[in-house]
């Protein structure tokens, strides 16, 4: 698997605009299913992806990240928020007015074996988006259908088997090509790989990489595994407990992350260089991640950070743009330029700590 190259296209105008995006599923108890609470899953973020770029979104599991790919794609309703694409807003769009979108954006599900019918022929999976938006002849559908089998590196003959005939490799292709179907402008692929074998794992990421320079294709790729993320992504924006906590460029990110939640991500990402492993300091998270049902009040962190201050307990960061255009929610953000704007107001109404001056985190 070969990392990206810097410099791919990140600038323009947005195919994809989040803005203040939430989604809080109630929580319903006794025979009158009275609401007694909600799960904020998704907690008012925001960002943009730009037309050919692939914008990679990680963070543990719980962390909102499934549900913000789903709210995108319109499967699940949004709670609060703007979602435009394209320039139109499709936050409250009628099912029927999102029927031409549908096959502008179009998702990859995590698991090969459970997203195919196993009742099904591939022509019939593959094919099945042509018939939904009635855009072919059945001759037609089949032409095109063992096209794009040919595509994602499957023999058009397989057009007659079935999925279990398939590797999970083979199957996570069926569901690309599935995607693939109506030449869609954007792609949300969750967990793509991440119930294959780590030696199908490269195979599948070059595909997407080698679909995306043929088909012009634009992807929010949604992953818990970093080094995937840093091998497929442009920019990378970090969740935890339903808030974007840091994007950046993937160069940035990786090399310099500034929220404290990136880095003890960053320091369980595997290294196969023994001598920079031993060197490495791994960050361990202190606790479990909080309820989404009851999260900690500001800074959603704090509970596990280890430069927590009564500032953080009390106010929340906002989301910052510095000037290379790192976006950052911390008071005390790491690897922080001088003029880092909440660190600097942190540190005034804290008078306790400088940005980057943390107490250390517990190192195992
Ligand atoms: Fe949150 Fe404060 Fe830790 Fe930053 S330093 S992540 S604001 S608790």
């Amino acid at each position: 698997m070969s990392e990206r190259s810097e410099g791919a296209a990140t600038t323009g105008e947005p195919l994809l605009s989040v803005q203040g995006l939430r989604k809080h599923f109630p929580v319903v108890k006794g025979l009158l299913r009275r609401q007694v609470g909600a799960v904020r899953a998704v907690d008012g973020i925001g960002f943009d992806v730009v037309k050919g770029e692939t914008l990679g979104l990680v963070g543990e599991s719980g962390c909102g990240k499934t549900t913000t790919g789903r709210l995108i794609t319109r499967l699940v309703e949004p709670t609060d928020g703007k979602i435009v694409f394209e320039g139109v807003d499709i936050t409250h769009m009628s099912q029927g007015k999102l029927r031409p979108l549908r096959r502008d954006v179009q998702m990859i599900f995590q698991d090969p074996y459970s997203s195919l019918n196993p009742r099904h022929t591939v022509g019939a999976i593959v094919g099945a988006p042509f018939r939904i938006q009635g855009v072919a002849t059945e001759q037609g559908t089949k032409k095109a259908v063992q096209e794009i089998l040919e595509l994602v590196g499957l023999n058009p003959e397989h057009y007659n088997r079935y999925p279990h005939e398939f590797s999970g490799g083979q199957r996570q292709r069926i569901g690309i090509a599935r995607t693939l179907a109506l030449r869609p402008k954007l792609i949300i692929a969750d967990e793509p790989v991440s119930a294959l074998d780590v030696s199908i794992q490269a195979q599948v990421v070059n595909l997407l990489e080698d679909l995306q320079r043929e088909l012009d294709l634009t992807y929010v790729v949604i992953a818990h595994d970093l080094s995937v993320v840093r091998h497929i992504s442009d920019r990378v924006a970090v969740m935890y407990l339903g808030k974007i906590v840091e994007i950046a460029d993937r160069k940035s990110l990786y090399d310099s992350p500034m929220h404290p939640y990136t880095n003890a991500l960053l320091s369980a990402v595997p290294i196969p260089d023994p001598k920079r492993r031993a060197e490495r300091e791994r960050i361990r998270l202190q606790g479990d991640v909080p309820s989404p049902l009851n999260p900690p009040p500001a800074c959603r962190f704090h509970t596990r950070c280890w430069k927590a201050q009564e500032v953080c307990r009390t106010v929340e960061p906002p989301l910052e743009t510095l000037a290379s255009g790192h976006q950052v929610a911390c008071h005390f953000p790491e690897n922080a330029p001088a003029s880092a704007g909440s660190a600097g107001a942190a540190s005034a109404t804290s008078g306790t700590v400088a940005p980057g001056a943390g107490s250390g985190p517990a190192a195992g």
